[in-house]
């Protein structure tokens, strides 16, 4: 029976609704009053650095029985596209440790018979909108990169209303995050605890023409082994409650502790972050805190007590990262820093970054020549520019982070602990940093499997690690060798001006290559440098240079007849013997680059010859009364993609034979070795 509505019954719907509406726009003024002035403020950067287009504010709550970080969380993502979105999509990363059939646990190999009490996960406890909309209902796991329905790892809202151009979608989020008990990045062992990847956090919504995008969409992919990071820069309001006694650190800056209990049992720590990709923290009652300045910046360290020898060390690396990526690719804009050195039980966390705090690695009495634990303290730190400003997509573009990172690395490496002896410095062994990632990746059955431009988890036979680590950071320095350092870095300046806080891909940093090198060195290179990208970045080729051979065939000549050959004859007497002299070098590879070539003669001549590369075959002819006594292709080892060191230089001396054989026999060492500590 249809019910004719009272006037009394209208009025009172009218009202009803009225109250309905007041309530709403009520509640989204008090969400505006207490989110958006307090995103806007500034309350760490003097100015907004990016485009802000998340917000995060949790109040987190670590129960140190149940592992378990009780959460409540208001967040909202702002649609600065053109485009209608009707979901928001969110990484849940602590799924990925929820069963032996998750993505991340099959790329890791992980057993069927998965340990119960290792695993991890997140639950969705409530999910509203700002007026108290249940949206659970809406809710739906989606696994886009695999289509595996036993991965949690991506949830899609689909809202009630579908968000316009310019609107804010506001969502309250009640959550438990169960912490793994083997630490893989995130976890926890007894009492410590890394807390990373624990709270529901936006993907990144691209509109046609950011990056790759020819459609508007969500890049959000599922957590995989490999890669982690993609997401706009954020502000956070971070609360978290642990138990007075543990010692907390976090990428955010302290703003106030209190006792959240009378029994005093309890702390909490708020913490505010701005500008970042992503907030993590660490809890344990065993971290000894230590801080210093460095211009700007406020830097804290955490470690164990027992490793207080390591302080000064750390503290150094830290620095010298600070100071060279300043000079050389652009400010480091926060005033705080915190890194940690986890416990041995903590391991698992070490060697991570999360922009304004990172992890190191390193063990009491580590010798001084062995510089591992600055090694990781450079290139994690070296991601706050890499991941936390520039903030490409780690997961379809890894070596945009990891290669470009390892290269700097290596160079602040080897510029502070010594040229030939960054990475170690004993008198019976020298290794430079660069050495590591080009005998990696010369040394790799599979180098030629796949190129640089792969998603993280397509990389086939093991090569993820060393595509986009090792072989990115040879052919960077390869590319160093070829346009110069002053040009590199001045091509590092470029793409920190132009893509800082902005989300650039390859091609937006081929880009910069390309109109950085034309503006300072002309069409020196060409017209651009796609040339080099297309055979080195997106190629598989090798690179092999070889002298074949050399030879000084003495000439029944007067000299009168010589015509041409060698331009630096001189002072060539009566009675002197006459040489054609033939250098014959090879391309063995597939890869051409330019290369130099050192030609010494006998009587200690020196001649310098360029070469395009780009023939199988070139020779060089002198005639003479001086023969060769040895050639070296890339003499100042500037092709690092050089597969082959060895084939690049003859001697006539025979006394050379035996060094060669040493030569070799060291690098083979050397390499046993490198394979040892990385792991
Ligand atoms: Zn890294």
């Amino acid at each position: 029976m249809n019910r004719v509505p009272t006037r009394r019954g209208e009025l009172h719907h009218t009202i009803k609704n009225n109250y309905i509406m007041m309530k709403k726009i009520l509640i989204y003024l008090f969400a505006w009053l207490i989110t958006v002035p307090t995103v806007k403020s500034q309350i760490i950067n003097k100015v907004p650095l990016s485009a802000r287009q998340t917000y995060y504010n949790i109040d987190a709550n670590l129960d140190i029985l149940s592992k378990i970080v009780k959460g409540e969380m208001e967040t909202y993502w702002v649609n600065k596209s053109t485009d209608i979105v009707p979901d928001v999509q969110l990484h849940l990363y602590l799924n990925a440790f929820r069963n032996s059939r998750t993505t991340f646990n099959k790329e890791s190999g992980s057993s069927p018979a998965y340990n119960k009490s290792d695993s991890g996960w997140i639950d969705i406890i409530t999910l509203t909108d700002w007026d108290g909309k249940d949206l659970i209902p809406g809710m739906q796991y989606i696994s886009p990169d695999d289509g595996n329905s036993d991965d949690m790892t991506v949830l899609k809202i689909n809202l009630p209303k579908a968000a316009n151009p310019g609107d804010t979608v506001f969502l309250k989020i009640n959550f438990e995050s169960k912490l793994p008990s083997k630490i893989i990045r995130t976890g926890n062992t007894d009492d410590y605890y890394f807390v990373a990847q624990w709270f529901p956090k936006f993907g990144v919504y691209e509109p046609a023409g950011m990056r790759y995008a020819t459609k508007g969409g969500w890049n959000c992919h599922q957590f995989h082994r490999n890669s982690e990071f993609y997401s706009n820069h954020s502000v956070y309001d971070v609360k978290i409650t642990v138990p007075k006694e543990y010692v907390v650190g976090s990428g955010g800056m302290l703003m106030a502790e209190v006792d959240s209990d009378t029994e005093g049992k309890n702390k909490t720590l708020t913490y505010r972050a701005e500008d970042i990709v992503d907030f993590a923290w660490t809890a344990w009652p065993g971290y000894a805190v230590f801080t210093e300045q460095w211009e700007h910046v406020k830097i804290t360290l955490l470690l164990p007590k027992e490793r207080i020898d390591q302080v000064e060390r750390q503290f150094t690396a830290v620095k010298n990262a600070l100071e060279y990526l300043t000079k050389n690719v652009g400010p480091f804009p926060w005033p705080h820093l915190t890194f940690v050195d986890p416990p041995a039980k903590g391991s698992g966390a070490g060697g991570m970054e999360y922009t304004t705090l990172f992890t190191s690695t390193s063990f009491t009495g580590i010798p001084d020549f062995l510089h591992l634990p600055e090694m990781v303290t450079i290139h994690e730190f070296g991601h706050a520019y890499f991941m936390g400003i520039l903030a490409s997509n780690e997961f379809e573009e890894p070596w945009l982070d990891e290669g470009v990172n390892s290269f700097w690395e290596e160079r602040i490496m080897d510029h502070y602990y010594g040229e030939n002896s960054g990475m170690i410095n004993h008198p019976l062994l020298k290794v430079a940093d660069k050495s590591m990632s080009r005998l990696s990746y010369i040394n790799s059955d599979s180098r030629q499997a796949v190129s640089n431009a792969e998603n993280s988890w397509n990389y086939p036979h093991g090569t993820y690690g060393m595509m986009s680590y090792n072989k990115t950071a040879t052919w960077l320095y390869t590319m160093m060798g070829i346009i110069g350092e002053e040009t590199t870095n001045e091509v590092f300046r470029e793409y920190y001006k132009k893509w800082a806080f902005k989300h650039p891909s390859g091609k937006d940093f081929v880009s910069v290559v390309n109109e950085v090198v034309t503006r300072m060195n002309g069409d020196k290179f060409g017209t651009d440098m796609n040339w080099f990208f297309d055979q080195t970045l997106y190629g598989t080729g090798l690179c092999d240079y070889k002298v074949a051979n050399f030879y000084n065939n003495k000439l029944n000549l007067s000299r009168r007849n010589i015509n041409g050959g060698d331009s630096i004859d001189k002072k060539l007497s009566d009675g002197d013997s006459l040489y054609k002299s033939v250098v014959e070098l090879e391309r063995v590879g597939e890869v051409m680059l330019p290369v130099d070539v050192l030609v010494h003669f006998k009587n200690g001549d020196e001649v310098h010859e360029s070469w395009d590369g780009k023939s199988r075959f070139k020779d060089f002819v002198y005639t003479g009364a001086r023969m060769i006594e040895w050639v070296k292709i890339d003499p100042e080892f500037k092709i690092r993609m050089d597969v082959n060191y060895i084939n690049n230089s003859r001697t006539s001396d025979p006394d050379r034979v035996p060094v060669r054989r040493l030569t070799d026999k060291l690098i083979s060492f050397m390499q046993f070795f490198i394979n040892f500590i990385s792991l």
